[in-house]
């Protein structure tokens, strides 16, 4: 049989990036490119022409957004719909209509030019107004704007994407990687981003093959062009040969095969050869993936990302919006334990701030944000309290850095309680309250925090990033973010035994649990639980299985003792060799 590299050697059509979501796929690429649009102050002599062409522009405007509209409201619900309603309006609106059509005949200039001075008038106007609703609405205004110049230039609107297609983009920010895969995106390629961008962490939950950080994909792919991606290795084949699609055809077969022997592995335990049990939870980002995570075996949710709400809901969602999710979450994993993050917002993640900061990853984020907006974290706190009925939900920090953060948010917590207590509402007033420990502060002073709470939660790809100050979005400096550098693992033991001094509850929900590579070390440096996208639930649990407690302490061992992560890598690939461990990659 015919190896991968001899596929990819010499194979003038590849382009390679980073493995961020598992998975082969063949499908057409779709390039999602937000272009300038470029108006020229050129004059007309056919003033009849020109107006019917802008009829024509609003009512393909007009179609394409009751498309949208009508996408939106199974997407985002009837509420969050209703500012395609508001840019509905406007297309109808005679006033504005009028003076466009009007200053037309007047100026005899093309119809782009006066859309595009007539509307940007208004929006300056909504802008002059200091008001973030207002200038939300002016927002609204441009996207109808570029739409109607779209449509006079007969240029493709970008907001029309295909099912089915694999979408080729600089970037990619969460929400759009939600909507896409709403769209029945196959698969995503990127020129930016790391493994831990939030982009590439929703589409292996959604188990949507992803490369990432390609840095000229969009120059080396056209539109419509066939492609291969391989999320295992990180290559793209752009218009395969026969002989790579018979090749990656027969992969998928493989992989499909894979994945049914991997599904009667859910009702198994996962417990390495020598009986110790390693619990496996699932990190949750969207709503739609507890079945996956239910199907994958998961013990429990050990993470979920509460801030995805607004990618969904392309909003803040109001306390009674949050409860009926929490709710939701509570009763379908009943009797096991569901752990709400408190919003993780700032960072890379939904900038809502109107401060704009040089260093968003050191700036307000998470923990930081969430105490200087008390009515936005309280109201937060009682949604989740008020769906802890059932006493198995647990509450979880971000980004805390201080004990004093800990105090302030524990005292929120307690004020929140008395407030459920007067108005007789039902919660578990035992709610457990964790931390994520995900900076290096936190890491160092793991005993002392573990001492205030009752779970801590390793946050591996902040961890990482803040440690050896490497940003995780950025691929430019992917190659220094290293998950086996001596100094993780040395950390990683360090957190380790101060939650065991204080006899605390540790997990690990970084993405470093989904690596394969990292589970015997994982388990030797004696974390007994991890948290893990659902789709990775099955092979962890293959590869502990696999594993001897007693020889992955050793190899624990022995890697604190290295001094680089060449070294650790090399000594755990030999133990995957010596044990005869195969990895997932070298599976398919
Ligand atoms: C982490 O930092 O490891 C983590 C799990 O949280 P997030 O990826 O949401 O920042
Ligand atoms: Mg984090």
């Amino acid at each position: 049989m015919i190896s991968f590299d001899e596929i990819f050697k010499d194979a003038e059509n590849s382009v390679t990036g980073i493995a961020a979501a598992p998975g082969i796929v063949i499908g057409k690429a779709y390039k999602y490119i937000k272009e300038e649009l470029e108006i020229s102050e050129q004059k007309i002599t056919n003033i009849k022409l020109a107006l019917s062409d802008l009829e024509e522009a609003i009512a393909r405007s007009k179609k394409e957004l009751t498309k949208i509209l009508n996408l939106a409201r199974n997407i985002i619900g009837e509420k969050r719909a209703i500012i395609f309603e508001a840019q509905m309006m406007i297309l109808d609106d005679p006033i504005l209509l009028g003076t466009i059509k009007r200053r037309i005949e007047y100026e005899k200039m093309i119809p782009e030019f006066i859309v595009n001075d007539e509307i940007t008038q208004y929006q300056k106007l909504m802008l002059k107004a200091h008001e973030s609703y207002m200038s939300e609405r002016a927002h609204d205004i441009e996207d109808i704007k570029n739409r109607i110049i779209r449509n006079l230039q007969n240029k493709r609107l970008k907001s029309k994407i295909p099912e089915d297609v694999i979408i080729v983009s600089e970037t990619l920010s969460p929400s759009d990687t939600i909507l896409f895969s709403k769209n029945k995106t196959i698969g995503f390629v990127t020129d930016h981003g790391g493994l831990t961008s939030h982009a590439a962490i929703i589409s292996r939950s959604l188990n949507i093959p992803a490369v990432v950080g390609t840095h000229n994909s969009t120059l080396n792919i056209n539109e419509g062009d066939e492609l291969i991606i391989d999320g295992f290795h990180g290559c793209i084949l752009v218009n395969p040969t026969k002989k790579q699609i018979n090749f990656f055809s027969k992969k998928i077969v493989h992989l499909h095969e894979l994945q049914n022997s991997l599904k009667e592995l859910k009702n198994k335990k996962a417990e390495t050869t020598d009986g110790k049990s390693i619990e496996l939870l699932a990190n949750v980002d969207v709503t739609g993936e507890l079945d996956i995570a239910k199907a994958s075996g998961a013990q429990g949710i050990g993470l979920y990302r509460s801030e995805q709400i607004i990618a969904e809901l392309g909003d803040i969602a109001t306390e009674e919006e949050q409860n009926t999710i929490y709710n939701k979450l509570s009763s379908s994993m009943y009797p096991q334990y569901v752990t709400i993050r408190a919003l993780d917002i700032g960072g890379d993640k939904f900038n809502f701030s109107e401060i704009s900061e040089a260093n968003p990853f050191l700036g307000l984020r998470g923990i930081r944000l969430l105490l200087k907006n008390e009515g936005l974290f309280k109201s937060q706190i009682r949604s989740v309290l008020r769906a802890s009925k059932n006493k198995n939900v647990k509450f979880m920090l971000p980004m805390v850095s201080s004990l004093s953060e800990v105090r302030k948010s524990k005292n929120l917590i307690e004020e929140c309680k008395n407030e459920l207590k007067t108005n007789k509402e039902k919660f578990d007033n035992n709610l457990k309250i964790g931390i994520m420990v995900e900076v290096p502060s936190t890491a160092l002073m793991t005993k002392e925090f573990a001492d205030e709470v009752d779970f801590l939660s390793i946050g591996t790809n902040d961890l990482i990033q803040y440690l050896v100050a490497v940003d995780r979005g950025n691929d430019f400096v992917s190659d220094l973010y290293r998950e086996f550098h001596p100094a993780v693992i040395r950390t990683l033991k360090l957190i380790i035994d101060g939650a065991k001094i204080s006899g605390k509850e540790l997990s690990l929900c970084g993405e470093m649990a989904a690596e394969t590579l990292a589970i015997p070390l994982l388990i030797g440096l004696g974390l007994e639980s991890l948290s893990l996208s659902p789709s990775t639930i099955p092979y962890a649990k293959r590869i502990i299985r696999f594993v001897s407690y007693e020889k992955a302490k050793s190899l624990a061992e022995e890697c604190l003792t290295y001094r680089s992560t060449k070294e650790i890598i090399n000594r755990i690939e030999k133990f995957f060799e010596d044990n005869s461990i195969k990895r997932t990659r070298n599976l398919i």
